[in-house]
């Protein structure tokens, strides 16, 4: 059977590229980059190496790179570090309401310590409103986190107007950079950290990096043997550090023609999913991802969808991989102010590089095929 994969938002496959990359830092260069030896003067190398391209890249100092294991890590120590060293300041955090669990736990937890949390709402595309990010900044206000773009709707954050407002008021600004990360332009200079993930840009699993602007005030979270030049403790994970890096240039080098790629077939599956009748696309209809398309469909169950996606071969999701088995509306979808029967037939369909436009003809025609289907025993009517 063929078998289509529609999941990039979750993960994606690593390019081959980048395991040849990896590959002799596995058994070959094998060795502890905090080692004298050669061995160890061959790891280091590679890890210093990897920052100077990325930062190239992000356009940052290679002394703001900070590698860790992904974009959970990322997100929990540049909140919680940041929180804890600017408490004496003081101890008001915000947020948005479509944050990934990444950002909205750390915060809930920090609210648990003592600190007090403003959940942004957004629009009925899921944009952050400004007006009402001016009016929660008050004088102990000392973080705002506010993701680049969204991993389930792929609505992009007005990231600039932020900033400027948050600079204005002497407020750190974090971003959640995780899905915008090589595929969209980001001034990662005018934030004073950002949270990546190497997993979402055809690189390895378990490695990613945050970046913190020099001068910021951040609590170490990790302890131990001083790696990262004391911010992020433990042996480096080296093959990893090398994947991100070869992975960050593959993007950022081709960015522009993948974003036309991934927008052209976006668009065409669009065009032909909105074709069902009771059907609507969430999120921004231009300010997305390039291949991000998230639909609504009234009288189905999008795990139903999923499963019939499924035997055909298709992988889909209705929302975040990152909550699984949990089956309460999105937190996204009910922050656009969907009501809840809305936020039941959902279907995101992320694409990526190596899709065809074959692939999104077939896809189509069996998310309508799906539907008819489900919608045909749905006692909810049609
Ligand atoms: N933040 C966002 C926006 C994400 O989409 C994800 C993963 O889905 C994460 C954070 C977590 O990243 P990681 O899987 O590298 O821990």
């Amino acid at each position: 059977m063929k078998r289509i994969y529609l999941d990039h938002a979750a993960t994606t496959p690593v390019d081959p590229r980048v395991v040849e990359a990896m590959t002799p830092y596995f058994s070959q260069k094998y060795g502890n980059a905090s080692s004298l030896h050669e061995w160890g003067r061959e790891a280091r190398e590679a890890i210093e190496r990897a920052r100077k391209e990325i930062a190239k890249r992000m356009k940052v100092f290679p002394e703001e790179i900070y590698f860790t294991s992904g974009g959970t890590e990322s997100d929990n120590a540049i909140i919680k570090g940041i929180a804890w060293a600017n408490k004496d300041k003081g101890k008001h955090i915000i947020t948005s309401k479509i944050e990934h669990h990444a950002v909205l736990n750390p915060c809930e937890w920090l609210e648990k310590q003592g600190f007090e949390v403003t959940y942004l709402p957004v629009d009925e595309y899921g944009v952050v409103d400004l007006d009402a990010l001016q009016d929660a900044i008050k004088k102990d206000t000392i973080l705002i986190s506010v993701m680049a773009a969204n991993n389930e709707i792929g609505t992009i954050q007005p990231l600039k107007e932020i900033s400027e407002i948050a600079r204005d008021k002497g407020v750190y600004f974090h971003s959640d950079a995780v899905q915008a990360y090589g595929k969209i332009p980001v001034d990662y200079t005018s934030l004073d950290a950002a949270s990546v993930s190497s997993h979402k840009i055809y690189g390895p699993k378990g490695v990613g990096l945050m970046y913190v602007k020099q001068g910021t005030k951040i609590e170490v979270f990790m302890h131990g043997g001083g790696h990262e030049r004391g911010r992020r403790s433990g042996t480096e994970n080296v093959p990893g550090i090398v994947g991100l890096a070869k992975a960050t240039e593959l993007a950022f080098d081709h960015m522009k023609e993948n974003a036309e790629h991934e927008e052209k077939l976006r668009k065409k599956l669009v065009e032909e999913v909105l074709g069902i009748p009771n059907s609507w696309l969430n999120g921004h209809p231009e300010k997305r991802l390039p291949g991000n398309a998230h639909f609504g469909f009234d009288f189905i169950e999008g795990e139903s969808l999923l499963l019939l996606l499924d035997q055909k071969g298709i992988a889909a999701s209705t929302g975040s991989a990152c909550s699984t088995g949990d089956l309460r509306p999105s937190h996204v979808l009910l922050a656009l102010g969907l009501p809840h029967e809305k936020c039941h037939g959902s279907l995101r369909l992320t694409i990526g590089r190596e899709n065809t436009m074959q692939e999104i003809e077939y896809t189509a025609e069996a998310v309508r095929e799906a539907v008819e289907k489900l919608r045909a025993i749905s006692p909810y009517g049609k």
